[in-house]
């Protein structure tokens, strides 16, 4: 696997493959990589001849400080994983390659409110650092398709509409949420909770599931979801939001029975704290 810590190192790697007529794809994350992110180069590879996986810390999708200077690095162990997944480079910038002129936000496309609902309103700036990221990256790595986590539902949305308006030449995968054998959803976060924290956060897919069986069997999305915010709250989550939506729009479903709602993808999203630590999860009903 080789490293690139420039555009010019990484632009060195992927011409070689453009001359060889390998086309790439690209597994943009933060690091502190799991076997979600892990799982993500696993599909990438079996689609494409070479992957780019990138590690970058982005500052400005952090709407708070301490959040940012708390969030877990290890690029060593990092760049160790990804070369026995097989990925064929590793793109590891630092602030200042990515951000030369500094990290105000560039312009952006018309992401039709998406990035103003849940996570958008939650964490204020947070999409449009997505965008921002997102957009340099694809500049610097140039890739046919980008490989991301359903785990992220609102990114992948945010994405996929911020690539159709700014003509992005890119394919944009969803990868189904990766979890462990309790349910809980992987993700770099879970590293901050404490053993009884670990154990405790798996009922956030417990009650995910049995959401599901309570809308298959007829109930309507705001009983279920004041049933889900209770089970929560009583399990000692802060529970921040639990929601029927529509994947595509982001718009919340209408209190109907799952028969007469008429919409391609429901989903279920929710945050939660525990111990400080602000989970997200999501469970897709189609
Ligand atoms: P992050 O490093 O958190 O920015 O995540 C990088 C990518 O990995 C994003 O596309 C995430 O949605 C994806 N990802 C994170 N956790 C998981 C998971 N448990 N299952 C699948 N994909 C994930």
């Amino acid at each position: 696997m080789q490293i690139a810590k420039s555009r010019e190192e990484l632009s060195l790697i992927t011409q070689q493959w453009n001359a060889e007529k390998l086309e790439w794809a690209f597994v943009p994350t933060m690091g502190a990589l799991h076997n979600g992110h892990l799982t993500l180069v696993h599909e990438a590879l079996k689609h494409f001849p070479r992957v780019v996986v990138s590690v970058f810390v982005n500052p400005t999708q952090f709407d708070r400080a301490d959040d940012l200077s708390n969030y877990p690095r290890q690029p060593e162990k990092d760049a160790a994983l990804l070369r026995e997944v097989g990925a064929h480079a590793l793109f590891l910038p630092s602030v200042d390659v990515m951000y030369p002129d500094g990290t105000d936000k560039d312009r952006m496309p018309d992401l039709a409110g998406l990035d103003t609902k849940y996570e958008g309103a939650a964490r204020p700036g947070h999409f449009e650092g997505v965008v921002q990221i997102v957009r340099r990256l694809v500049e610097a790595v140039y890739p046919k398709a980008m490989f991301m986590g359903q785990k992220d539902a609102q990114q992948v949305a945010v994405l996929k509409r911020a690539a159709l308006q700014e003509f992005w030449p890119l394919e944009i995968h969803a990868v189904a949420t990766v979890r462990e054998s309790s349910g809980l959803a992987m993700s770099s976060r879970n590293s901050q909770l404490s053993q009884e924290g670990l154990t405790k956060a798996a009922t956030i897919s417990r009650v995910l599931a049995k959401a599901e069986k309570e809308w298959k069997s007829g109930k309507t999305p705001r009983k279920i979801e004041k049933n889900g915010q209770e089970t929560l709250l009583s399990a000692g989550f802060k529970p921040e939001y639990f929601d029927f939506i529509d994947a595509t729009t982001f718009d919340p479903l209408p209190d109907l029975p799952s028969a007469q709602q008429g919409i391609e993808k429901p989903l279920i999203v929710t945050v939660a704290w525990l111990e400080g630590v602000r989970l997200i999860d999501n469970w897709p009903l189609y």
